[in-house]
């Protein structure tokens, strides 16, 4: 079979060793461009928000490459994206595109339709249980140290001393990591990747601000979709942390680990149920970025996006609780890439003013 998936950051290295190794050809997705929002927004309704249209440009394009099937999420809760693929289907049948969305729901939701769908994949590959075992495992384990080299590229691009030298260097691990295949190579990947990242000259005199990224999954998780926020406040001397990575479950150094539960975490502020999406995270992720220091936090929100509209009514009350300034930003396709540099330009400048204005007020009282 050939098979696709939605393009999501960095994951794709994964997903494509997952499918090739599954007996599958893959259809690698491209990286979102205008080319694939253009076609997302020609195809799907209206009202849609901006990650259904970025997919279904993606799926048009993977189609035109010959892909014959897609692997892709469901979602429960009350929030579209749980019809998303039901959608897409019906799109790209209705252009007569020869192509399957195969969703995977959440394994809670439904154990057995989980285990079927994946029976199919691993069977039509030709794979024995545990051989299927074993490749699931590598791509776990790329998976985690994917998003190691890019905690870390996060962590030291604001000390860089030559602009662009940790994207460069992000790059080349990350080559490293796609050419690994397996468990040791893995690891060797990692570790050199994370030292060549460790190399990269820095001024260590800098005193970077520090911003928490917080917001809907795809949008927080594909660079693209978010015109590379990350690299953008990076290289303006800021170091960020985002609050979403594919393997943040199961690691304790991302801020949702750092104090259980983000729904106790949240309660204080929304004591509901679920409200769909990342809504409640974004709550709760903001009490745990004021908590733990940060200077701001910057919301990513798609426009038309109820579970992140809900949250942004309620983070003023936390901002102003908690001393946190929060800066939301609404994500369309007429968002530009000048128009998201300029108000973070804004955003850094303000939080520059006010650290500065805490340390005199700080020395003010030192001295009294
Ligand atoms: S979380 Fe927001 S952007 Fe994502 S599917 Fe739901 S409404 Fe759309």
């Amino acid at each position: 079979m050939k098979i696709s998936f939605p393009h999501m950051g960095y994951s794709y290295i994964a997903f494509k060793w997952l499918v090739e190794n599954m007996g599958h050809e893959c259809i690698v997705p491209p990286e979102p461009s205008g080319h694939t929002l253009d076609l997302g927004v020609r195809y799907s309704p209206e009202f849609a928000c901006i990650p259904f249209k970025i997919l279904m440009g993606t799926y048009l394009e993977v189609a035109d490459m010959g892909a014959e099937v897609i692997l892709t999420s469901g979602g429960m809760g009350p929030c579209r994206a749980g019809y998303y693929w039901v959608m897409h289907q019906y799109l790209l049948d209705g252009l007569n595109k020869d192509i399957k969305v195969v969703a995977f729901e959440p394994p809670l939701c439904d154990l057995r339709d989980f285990w079927k769908k994946l029976r199919k994949i691993r069977v039509t590959g030709g794979l024995s249980v545990k051989e299927f075992i074993q490749v699931l495992k590598i791509t776990w384990e790329k998976i985690k140290a994917i998003d190691d080299v890019e905690l870390l590229s996060h962590e030291i691009r604001p000390y860089e001393v030559k602009r662009g030298d940790t994207t460069r260097t992000t790059w080349k691990a990350l080559d490293m990591l796609d050419a690994a295949n397996t468990l040791g190579e893995i690891e060797e990947a990692r570790r050199e990747g994370l030292k060549i990242l460790e190399n990269i000259p820095r001024d260590p005199t800098r005193n970077p601000l520090k911003i928490g990224i917080i917001g809907e999954i795809y949008v927080v998780l594909e660079p693209a979709a978010n015109h590379y926020i990350q690299i953008m406040l990076g290289e303006m001397g800021v170091q960020t942390d985002r609050s979403i990575y594919l393997s943040s479950y199961t690691r304790n150094n991302t801020i949702k680990n750092l104090e259980g539960d983000i729904f106790d975490v949240a309660k204080p502020y929304l004591n509901e149920a679920p409200i769909g999406g990342h809504g409640v995270n974004s709550i709760g992720e903001t009490i745990l970025y004021a908590r733990h220091g940060f200077d701001g936090v910057v919301q990513l929100a798609p426009f038309a996006c109820i579970p992140e509209i809900v949250a942004k009514s309620i983070l003023p009350s936390i901002s102003r609780d908690l001393g946190i300034p929060v800066l939301t930003l609404f994500i369309d396709e007429q968002t530009g890439k000048a128009g998201v540099q300029t108000r973070l330009e804004a955003f850094v400048d303000l939080l520059e003013r006010r650290r500065e204005t805490k340390h005199k007020q700080k020395m003010e009282r030192l001295v009294i």
